[in-house]
């Protein structure tokens, strides 16, 4: 079994809308793409932020700008339209805690992916004046932050799976990394999965931004397979091509690891399957 849940429909570039991306023809396109790459469980998880709901959890200046879409809507297409997965990606913003799991209660998700991309006000992800590296003092400091927010997102009890796990590396060499140990910001985090009974992302999205790794890094996936952490695999795709991206380099790690079964979700309830 290969899946991928932690897909977008609908790019991230300005200009594009809901009418254009959320329409049965393009879920076509990502489903022959997942059937041509051996995806056999295929879900949808569009980002929060994109919806009007989001704004009754978190007014930051990205989400007004972003928050176009009706949820609803985006539920019943993919409910009624698609036979993919029904997923979001819903951030985990510190002490938006319960409006976020009203908005989410609201819908029968089949999975709910967590992400960490803000730290207060400012973003691990995002080049410009919200960028974390331009607010805070050192590496230390940012990546304790960061490990720290994701136990955390884990420990809400409302996500099924933690997405790329160590975002914070997405820069690579364009900003400074810890002179500590990974491992040591890594463990409480992976603690924090274990005791909540949360399914840890492995993302091929890494590979395609600066930082040119999957997320996790080895040392993480495999502190996180020595746990007992269940493993789910994702893409992160924003386009059909970008379904399944770098898999075959993901089952090679996955596979030196030890991990044999991969997580599956319906209606929020995890199983697993053998992988590959
Ligand atoms: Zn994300
Ligand atoms: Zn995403």
């Amino acid at each position: 079994m290969l899946t991928d849940y932690h897909v977008h429909l609908r790019p991230d570039d300005p200009g594009t809308t809901a009418a254009n991306y959320f329409t049965a023809a393009n879920a076509e396109r990502y489903c022959e793409s997942a059937e041509e790459r051996g995806v056999k469980e295929l879900g949808v998880s569009e980002h929060v932020h994109r919806f009007t709901a989001a704004l009754d959890v978190w007014e930051h200046p990205f989400w007004r700008k972003n928050a176009v879409d009706d949820l609803d809507r985006y539920v019943e297409f993919v409910r009624e339209e698609t036979d993919l997965r029904l997923g979001i990606e819903a951030d985990y913003i510190r002490g938006t805690e319960d409006k976020m799991a009203n908005l989410l209660d609201r819908h029968d998700w089949d999975y709910v992916i967590g992400s960490v991309h803000f730290l207060g006000e400012h973003a691990v992800d995002i080049d410009d004046q919200t960028d974390v590296w331009r607010h805070e003092s050192s590496a230390e400091r940012v990546w304790a932050r960061y490990f720290e927010a994701l136990a955390q997102s884990a420990l809400t009890g409302m996500y099924d799976i933690i997405a790329h796990p160590d975002l914070v590396k997405i820069w690579g060499s364009a900003r400074p990394a810890p002179s500590r140990d990974p491992q040591y910001y890594y463990e409480p985090a992976i603690e924090a999965m274990l005791e909540a009974g949360v399914a840890m992302e492995v993302s091929t999205a890494g590979l395609r931004k600066p930082v040119g790794e999957i997320y996790p890094a080895r040392a993480m996936l495999e502190m996180a397979v020595d746990a007992g952490v269940p493993i789910a695999l994702s893409s992160d795709a924003h386009t059909p091509e970008h379904l399944a991206f770098g898999y075959e380099q993901a089952l090679e790690l996955l596979g030196d690891c030890g991990v044999r079964q991969i997580a599956v979700f319906e209606k929020r309830r995890r199983r697993m399957e053998p992988l590959g």
